[in-house]
């Protein structure tokens, strides 16, 4: 034997079984309750005949479970097979809810195909195919029409229909492509209602009735390839730590911002928009002053042509280099060094004397690098002092 008695039979928790055949750490039975791994659902954990199971799964229509420990029983011996019992709830929840949002998503997505779907501790994954833009929004309304169809307390029951009826029915989900075991060698099919709300060809365990499910939370959306949306959630202990989360940077945003929860998007628009507009009059500020010191720079006579040299600090390159093309007015050369670290030199030029020939000066003397064009040039990381630049400046003359 053969396959599974889990899925018709989930409540079920401990049994007794011969064992079929022995090889090593591996061990069949007449017949199990045992849920091997698959179709998105793990094996099930537990004990048989006094040894943990290390795995069960399914190999050619027949069940394998693998021992933690060398079995200290024989072919032909009755055993006690123990399932995990908080783990096999747990998966049985898992799974149930998986249905439940798949249920939920056909009130939400334009279009809809199953694309898969997986349990771990943590978490359980749909994939769904679709091309709905699964935005917030969305996700809210998915989680908030699985927490219903969870307190409407809707029954769960599952049935074996011949194949070709299960594909005639429009509303059964299933992707051949996954759930191909369940149509390859079989006329017939299991099909999974949460009643009046999903229909899924499926083969694992399930609780019967979804007010068993408890709380669920949606933790977010991605995509996992070309065409699928991949939705997961949480379901009981790791679904109320995941909402105490949340409550908690919610009400720490709340409070940050002198507001209530109902409040926070407004208040937090508000206060993005009020520091772009600050941010803007700051930077208006800014090139006004930078542009009062520019003006202010000492006048140098120098082959008959004035120049006007200054230090600054607390400016970007960029931004002194731009003012610098503006505040050279009269005078026919313009030198800023900018007063930080590594400082920098911006030179607007009139052109009679190139701006590039000074910076080139400047780096020759000084190290660091730069260039530019006859009106314009800049250069950074001298390795010297703003002071010691303008020092050499003056001394050319
Ligand atoms: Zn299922």
């Amino acid at each position: 034997m053969t396959h599974s008695l889990a899925p018709t039979n989930p409540e079920v928790r401990a049994f007794e079984a011969a064992v079929a055949s022995i090889d090593g750490r591996s061990v069949v039975l007449d017949e199990t309750y045992f849920y091997p791994e698959g179709g998105g659902q793990p094996a099930d954990r537990g004990v048989l005949g006094g040894v943990e199971l290390a795995h069960v799964y399914s190999e050619d229509g027949v069940v394998v479970h693998e021992l933690a420990d060398d079995p200290a029983f024989e072919v032909g011996d009755e055993v006690t097979g123990v399932i995990d019992d908080d783990y096999r709830t747990y998966c049985m929840r898992a799974h149930t809810a998986s249905h439940v949002l798949y249920g939920a998503a056909r009130h939400v997505f334009d279009d809809l195909g199953y694309g898969g779907f997986g349990i771990s501790e943590e978490k359980v994954r749909v994939d769904f195919e679709t091309s709905t833009d699964v935005d917030d929004a969305a996700l809210v309304e998915l989680e908030r029409l699985v927490n219903r169809a969870v307190w409407d307390s809707r029954d769960v029951s599952w049935e074996e229909i011949p194949v070709a009826e299960a594909r005639e029915r429009d509303e059964i989900a299933f992707n051949v492509k996954t759930e191909e075991g369940v149509f390859a060698d079989a006329d017939e099919v299991r099909i999974v209602t949460v009643n009046g709300w999903d229909w899924g060809a499926c083969g694992g365990t399930h609780v019967s009735n979804t007010i068993e499910i408890g709380p669920v939370e949606v933790l977010g959306r991605s995509n996992p390839g070309e065409g699928l949306t991949r939705v997961e959630l949480a379901v009981g202990p790791s679904a109320i730590d995941h909402r105490a989360e949340l409550q908690q940077s919610a009400y720490e945003a709340a409070r940050e911002l002198g507001t209530n929860l109902g409040e926070l998007g407004g208040v937090a628009a508000e206060i993005v928009e009020s520091r772009a507009a600050l941010e803007s009059e700051l930077a208006d500020l800014k090139a006004e002053v930078l542009g009062a010191r520019l003006a202010n720079f000492e006048t140098l006579e120098r082959e008959g042509l004035t120049w006007k040299v200054g230090a600054v600090s607390g400016f970007e390159a960029n931004d002194v280099g731009e003012a610098a093309k503006d505040a050279r007015g009269e005078a026919d050369v313009l030198v800023a060094v900018g007063d930080s670290n590594a400082p920098f030199i911006v030179v607007a030029s009139a052109g009679d004397v190139s701006a590039g020939d000074i910076v080139d000066d400047v780096t020759d003397e000084f190290g660091g690098g730069g260039g530019g064009g006859p009106t314009f040039a800049q250069g950074g990381g001298l390795g010297t002092t703003a002071d010691e630049v303008l020092a050499f400046l003056r001394e050319q003359r």
